[in-house]
């Protein structure tokens, strides 16, 4: 006998906006779930605590092999661009927003599965993912948080009892799930541009702004206003992620969140060796995700968002348009500042500001890239003023020293190490540690995957395992698309 799920929390703002948005939808069941990992802070911040709801009802929740009472389940649609090209209608193909939880933080939470089964998105694929990404986004996802870079977050992982077929072969399945402010998306605007469904935008853009961006319910021009506050978040999330040396992967309209999260972690990973040219990958051939287009890809998706909500910006069409393209144009400029904001608590250059910082800083990059250097050790030996074991991360030692003789006249008598160190992080998921935990799981033992999800809590503190770069033969060259 399945437990029955108690009622929960829940709120359904989304499946109560127009039906154009969203498909009705159960998740599929699993044969044999279990619940194999638990974000135990999440689930206490959300008013899940599993010592409360039980390891039964968790995994046969979580597995969507039952609905708790008060869930509305939804398939949600959008369209988008993907590497450039539009794709038309794309949509929730195997995610299934079980509903909003009012939770005991204050805040409604979007409780999503993601490898819940076909839904009408699916377009042929099994709507299935595989325990691998599904590990990859779990630990990359709910270690940003403690970069200070929002995300989505991982609550569960549930194993199926299934297997699901890969180029790999057969590989055994898990559900995802995903925790979100929202899951409203560029994308989810293109869906509903391209159908001319103006009162449906305007509903969605009144869903935002009430729900997520409370201070603009005044603004005169709500659809401009929001605009251009997406505009801003996004740049601020991207100069984040430049400034740990997160890679995407995928950063198409469909993968761009309306509230400026880090969203859907497919062939992401983190830089181990800095290279500005960086692809994970293995889809992206012509590298238009790369660590150094991502700025300019994210632009480009505001532009396609601007594209969207066009209609609704002005009923006078070049009133709409130099509207539109002014709020694209302050990209760059939100972008720059949160960078370069960032980039002084990096090097520890936040007592005043001088001309020449940026040169400085970028000089130090460009030495990092000409060397390979390890990009996350490189940081945290500057915090740790450890010269020397800085020095031995290059090979230009001539480059590095003189350099080095800069940053410490920059700095002076006021360092700041101590706050470097709480930016810098010392552990970071690195590629060859996220394989190896996924490899081990996938054996049956989840042993490495406790450690590693520990370690990656408490990031600023030195870790003599997860701290470590790859050996050359444990490097990871690329990733996979997150299928
Ligand atoms: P993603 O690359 O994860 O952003 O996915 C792009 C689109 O492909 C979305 O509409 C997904 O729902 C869909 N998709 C990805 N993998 C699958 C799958 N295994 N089955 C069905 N749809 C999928
Ligand atoms: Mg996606």
């Amino acid at each position: 006998m399945p437990p029955s799920l108690p009622e929960l929390a829940f709120d359904n703002r989304f499946a109560q906006l127009p039906e154009a948005l969203y498909i009705r939808h159960q998740p599929a069941p699993v044969s044999a779930p279990e619940l194999m990992a638990f974000n135990a802070p999440l689930g206490h911040q959300l008013g899940l605590d599993r010592e409360l709801l039980g390891d039964d009802v968790l995994k046969t929740w979580l597995s969507g092999n039952a609905l708790a009472k008060g869930s509305e389940p939804l398939a949600a649609a959008y369209a988008g661009h993907q590497f450039g090209q539009w794709s038309g209608t794309l949509g929730d193909g195997r995610a299934v927003l079980l509903g909003e939880i009012n939770a005991s933080d204050g805040q409604h939470w979007d409780i999503q599965l993601k490898g819940s089964g076909p839904t009408p998105f699916s377009r042929g694929g099994d709507g299935r993912a595989w325990l691998g990404p599904v590990i990859r986004e779990y630990l990359l996802s709910n270690a940003m948080v403690h970069y200070g870079v929002p995300s989505t977050l991982g609550l569960a992982i549930v194993t199926t009892g299934d297997y699901v077929l890969r180029e790999q072969g057969p590989l055994p399945g898990a559900v995802l799930t995903r925790v979100a402010k929202s899951h409203i998306r560029v994308g989810t605007f293109e869906y509903l541009a391209a159908k001319r469904d103006a009162d449906s935008m305007k509903a969605l853009i009144d869903h935002l702004v009430d729900y997520h961006y409370p201070e603009l319910q005044q603004a005169e021009n709500k659809t401009l206003s929001l605009l251009n506050a997406v505009i801003e978040k996004q740049a601020a999330l991207i100069a984040k992620w430049q400034s740990l040396g997160f890679i995407h992967g995928v950063m198409n309209t469909d993968n761009a969140s309306l509230v400026g999260d880090t969203i859907d972690y497919g062939p992401c990973a983190f830089m181990d060796e800095f290279d500005r040219n960086k692809v994970f990958s293995s889809i992206d051939q012509q590298g238009r995700y790369a660590y150094n287009n991502q700025p300019g890809m994210g632009h480009w998706n505001m532009a396609m968002l601007a594209q969207a909500v066009l209609p609704l910006l002005s009923d006078d069409e070049t009133q709409a348009i130099s509207f539109a393209q002014a709020a694209i144009d302050n990209f760059p400029k939100h972008y720059m500042s949160a960078y370069i904001s960032n980039m002084r608590e990096k090097f520890g250059l936040i007592d005043k500001v001088q001309d020449d910082d940026m040169t400085l800083m970028e000089d130090f990059l460009d030495l990092m890239h000409a060397d390979s250097a390890d990009f996350t050790l490189c940081f945290r030996a500057l915090g740790n003023e450890q010269s020397d074991s800085l020095f031995d991360l290059f090979n230009d030692k001539e480059g590095i020293t003189s350099w080095f003789a800069r940053w410490a006249e920059r700095l002076e008598e006021s360092p700041n190490l101590e706050k470097m160190n709480q930016v810098n992080p010392a552990v970071i998921p690195r590629n060859h540690w996220v394989e190896a935990t996924i490899q081990s799981a996938v054996n049956g033992d989840w042993t490495l995957f406790g450690e590693f999800e520990e370690a990656l809590r408490s990031p600023y503190s030195a870790n003599a395992k997860f701290s470590q770069p790859p050996a050359p033969e444990n490097r990871v060259q690329a990733t996979f698309c997150g299928t």
